[in-house]
């Protein structure tokens, strides 16, 4: 027997149309790229998103078609997106921190038609213009006053294109496991690969990422997403913060410390989310600038593992509520959040650091487990660690074109690349990357444990563990530091402060100082090429 409930496909687009009936007055805030700080609303975002909608179904776009968006976090990059939505399109938001070939690559492979970028990407594309033969159209998210002369004969500014659209418009329906959206991993080896979302699973997502406990975003929230829509699919924020009615703070493509503030401060920002090289460089300003953040209530922090030190300044210094979180592309992006179920919340102090520095547990949607290299499960006792695997309704089953080939146990997990332990609570604590965890001796060294801890001396802005070769160990820890403005530690400094706070053997053999670390598009350190750089090194006999 089938249940009696109604057919109401999950489709995106139906977030925007909740948004603008029940949250219609709720600003979506943006610092345009033009410069100016635009308001709207929920309710004129999605007029323009049908207008775009009704423009893309007169040039002939349709279901299934990839449309790109080269773009920062503003009010048009949203329409962009609801409106290639609203015709069962595909978005492909694209990194534009990725080398040339890279875009190039995924361009081609996605077989983008159409795409939609920002003033500051046009040379970008004028440049790349030969290398893109399936590209028809380019929207340039402007107007005609800030239309700049281009050598592309088939770029057109956003508000005159927009304006041939009446507004008459009903979205398209179809079914909810149609594609929604496309965002390519960055391939830190070999080709990117395509993940390919799904209606059913960006709606899924966004309802379980909405939970108390999760992002948990509210009306009264003003949520600020500094991580860029084209990154993980943006977290998912471009559907979590509509579909809770919450005020949207887009802050366009200035990242420093000094406008993150700014808005943070005169946009009464309560919740905001980035990768921690953002962070760093706020944290950086406030202590310069002697500022802090009275109503910034929570931050979520994911894509790298946040730093206990960072924690520490968060909700000691300027009382703000650090979320630690885990995800990947091909999870949509989102694994787990680490906040305090009752079994930890009464800790205070370092305990308490101790179980924020985890990345925490996942909503319900997500299954872990952790396995040896063999596949057999091992023990969730916060110790033991092994490779991370999911399982979900908006987990990645298979790249575009089959790329990678089959990605699944037979058991259904994906396995995530990420080594980590679980506790007994279900607190899940990332060690490493299966591809940088250090074996020395046969034994493995987690490089994020080291980091984490080095980043803690005062003197330390950012830190970074390899492991090199070792001609007894096979490999040992090689600690890479960059020094805070001003400030000049030693190496025995810092070993010194190291020491005692991790077992004798995971001790760097070895610290380097340099003026800056590589990190790769989405603000990761770049441990292959610091490995590169680092292949000559011998460690002192
Ligand atoms: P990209 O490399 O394109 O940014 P993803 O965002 O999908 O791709 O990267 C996902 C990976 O980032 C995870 O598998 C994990 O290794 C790392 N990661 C994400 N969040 C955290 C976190 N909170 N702590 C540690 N590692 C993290």
């Amino acid at each position: 027997m089938l249940g009696l409930m109604q057919d109401w496909p999950l489709l995106c687009h139906r977030v925007i149309d909740h948004a603008a009936t029940y949250h219609g007055k709720r600003e979506v805030i943006s610092r345009s790229v033009e410069g100016p700080i635009h308001r709207t609303n929920y309710a004129e975002v999605r007029a323009r998103s049908l207008k775009v909608a009704q423009r893309l179904d007169m040039m002939g776009m349709k279901l299934g078609d990839r449309i790109a968006t080269l773009a920062w976090n503003t009010w048009r990059h949203l329409e962009a997106w609801y409106g290639i939505l609203g015709i069962g399109a595909i978005y492909h938001t694209i990194n534009p921190r990725l080398f040339p070939e890279q875009i190039a690559y995924i361009v081609n492979h996605a077989e983008d038609r159409m795409i939609f970028v920002d003033l500051t990407f046009l040379p970008l594309i004028e440049k790349m213009a030969a290398h893109f033969p399936t590209l028809e159209h380019v929207i340039v998210l402007t107007d005609a006053a800030h239309m700049p002369a281009t050598t592309l004969k088939n770029a057109v500014p956003y508000e005159e294109w927009l304006a041939e659209a009446d507004g008459d418009f009903a979205w398209k329906s179809f079914d909810e496991n149609t594609a929604a959206g496309m965002c390519y991993t960055s391939g830190t080896t070999g080709n990117p690969k395509g993940v390919v979302y799904s209606h059913r699973s960006n709606v899924i997502h966004s309802l379980v990422a909405n939970q108390p406990g999760m992002v948990g975003l509210s009306p009264s929230d003003v949520i600020m997403p500094v991580v860029p829509l084209f990154h993980a699919n943006g977290w998912s924020l471009a559907f979590s913060a509509p579909m809770a009615g919450a005020t949207l703070m887009m802050p366009g493509a200035k990242m420093d410390g000094a406008s993150i503030y700014e808005l943070l401060d005169t946009e009464k920002v309560t919740v905001t989310a980035a990768v921690p090289t953002v962070w760093l460089m706020l944290l950086q300003y406030l202590e310069q600038s002697g500022k802090t953040l009275p109503k910034l209530e929570r931050v979520i922090i994911g894509g790298a593992a946040c730093p206990r030190a960072m924690i520490k300044v968060f909700e000691e210094v300027y009382g703000v509520d650090v979320l630690h979180a885990w995800g990947m592309t091909e999870m949509s992006p989102l694994g787990t959040v680490c906040s305090l179920k009752p079994e930890y919340s009464g800790l205070k102090g370092d305990a308490k650091l101790d179980v924020l520095s985890k990345q925490g547990h996942p909503p319900f949607s997500v299954e872990m487990k952790i396995t040896d290299d063999l596949g057999t499960e091992l023990p969730w006792d916060g110790k033991t660690f092994g490779r991370l695997k999911v399982r979900g309704p908006a987990i990645a089953k298979a790249y575009f074109k089959g790329e990678g080939g089959e990605i699944l146990d037979e058991d259904g997990f994906f396995d995530t690349g990420d080594v980590a332990h679980i506790d007994e609570f279900g607190y899940m604590q990332i060690t490493d990357r299966a591809k940088d965890v250090i074996k020395s001796g046969g034994e493995w060294i987690s490089t994020i444990d080291l980091e984490n801890l080095a980043v803690g001396h005062p003197d330390v802005a950012e830190a970074a563990v390899i492991g090199v070769a070792h001609p007894k160990w096979d490999e040992r820890p090689l600690l890479v530091i960059v020094a805070k403005e001003g400030r000049a530690p030693t190496k025995e400094e810092i070993l010194g402060f190291m020491e005692g706070k991790v077992a004798k053997w995971w001790m760097p053999d070895e610290v380097v100082f340099v003026p800056e670390i590589p990190h790769t598009a989405t603000g990761k350190i770049q441990k292959m090429t610091l490995r590169e750089r680092f292949a000559d090194f011998r460690f002192p006999e």
